[in-house]
């Protein structure tokens, strides 16, 4: 039992609150029409409860805190331009300023920022120095979406692709990044699309580009360019799609690419929102299926990285279920059995076309790569 471990070190930092991101109609600015202005979705509430299930709930005594040094300039620039951080730097300083049309940055957020980037550098070092086999960085911003120069989709600095640039200049030759947040991680993609070392896997709803920030559609014929063809696998996902699907695609596409390439270790761009009640997303995942998609990355990092396995928070805009979803998530990375009743699972979990989705899919890659 020594390669599976049950013990979770959590980074932590209370300054990622400082990011505050307003109120508004839904992301952007307030409308002259509706007398209450909601919360911004990425908003430091959603956090504070995913902190709170995990200092209070029933995991509470396998997890280790532990904090971490801010991530510096050098570290950022290991996968960010150094102009693009510049920019940002000199933002730092200036009242509330839209980065894209929903990404606001104020006054607290460069801070938040490095915050952020640093807790996923601080469990990603965690595990490849062998202090423990699974850490899962408590952060925000979310970084999947931020490019090597360019803000994205309420992302600054991509935490995931940072932490990975860390890791190599410590060594690390080979690792596999699976994310699962409901949308698409260009961010990771652009800046690793060229490497081969690095396999970058996303499965989303199948939402495509949206614009100038965020140019990549997520669809199965991105797979990488040059050394990188192949290291890049994106699987979208029909809009409704529950558990069934998202497992079924970890077990016949995740698994098997994850297999072949043999990574050092694992990371997993944890997001919540493919939630049945999320806000931002249009899958129904229960927290069944976090618990299963937890279950399978703990039994991928088992088989392929000695057990190491380091998550990192993505999306997840449902305040109250993307924390119970994020617990569910963590109890399978464990190995425990899901202990709190899901309060409000009763979405039927539709499966026709999933067949042909998936085959869809593999058939697109395959041909693309054998262009
Ligand atoms: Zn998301």
């Amino acid at each position: 039992m020594s390669k599976f471990s049950e013990r979770l070190a959590v980074f932590f930092d209370e300054r990622i609150f400082d990011h505050d991101t307003d109120h508004g109609f839904f992301d952007g600015n307030a409308s002259p029409y509706l007398p209450v202005a909601e919360r911004h979705p990425e908003n430091a509430e959603r956090v504070r409860n995913m902190h709170g299930i995990l200092a209070n709930g029933p995991i509470k005594d396998h997890i280790d805190w532990h904090d971490a040094p801010v991530a510096s300039e050098a570290a950022m620039g290991l996968f960010h331009d150094d102009a693009y951080l510049k920019e940002l730097a000199a933002l730092a300083a200036d009242r509330k300023h839209w980065c894209t049309s929903t990404t606001p940055f104020g006054p607290g957020s460069y801070d938040a920022v490095r915050v952020s980037a640093g807790l996923a550098v601080g469990a990603a070092e965690h595990v490849w120095l062998g202090k423990g086999k699974i850490a899962y960085a408590l952060c925000r911003p979310p970084g999947h979406h931020a490019q090597p120069a360019r803000t994205d989709g309420y992302c600054f600095v991509n935490n995931i692709g940072v932490a990975i640039e860390v890791l190599r200049a410590k060594g690390l030759r080979r690792a596999a990044v699976i994310d699962w947040d409901v949308h698409h991680g260009n961010g990771t993609q652009a800046g690793f699309y060229a490497d081969p070392d690095i396999l970058t896997i996303s499965m989303h709803m199948d939402h495509g580009a949206w614009g100038d920030s965020h140019p990549q559609t997520g669809a199965a014929d991105e797979v990488g360019i040059d050394a990188g063809k192949g290291a890049n696998l994106n699987i979208p996902l029909p809009y409704g799609s529950g558990d069934s699907a998202h497992l079924r695609a970890f077990d016949e596409i995740i698994t098997p690419a994850v297999q072949a390439f043999r990574p050092q270790v694992l990371v997993v761009a944890a997001g919540q929102d493919a939630n049945q009640f999320d806000p931002n997303g249009r899958q129904n995942v229960t927290m069944a299926g976090f618990h299963g998609l937890g279950l399978r990355a703990r039994k991928l990092a088992a088989e392929l990285t000695d057990g190491k396995l380091v998550l990192v928070q993505e999306g997840g805009y449902s305040i109250s279920y993307a924390a119970y979803c994020l617990h569910a998530t963590l109890e399978g990375v464990l190995g425990l059995r899901s202990s709190l009743d899901d309060p409000i699972a009763f979405l039927p979990d539709h499966t026709h076309g999933l067949e042909a989705a998936l085959r869809e899919i593999l058939e697109t890659r395959r041909s693309v790569l054998e262009l």
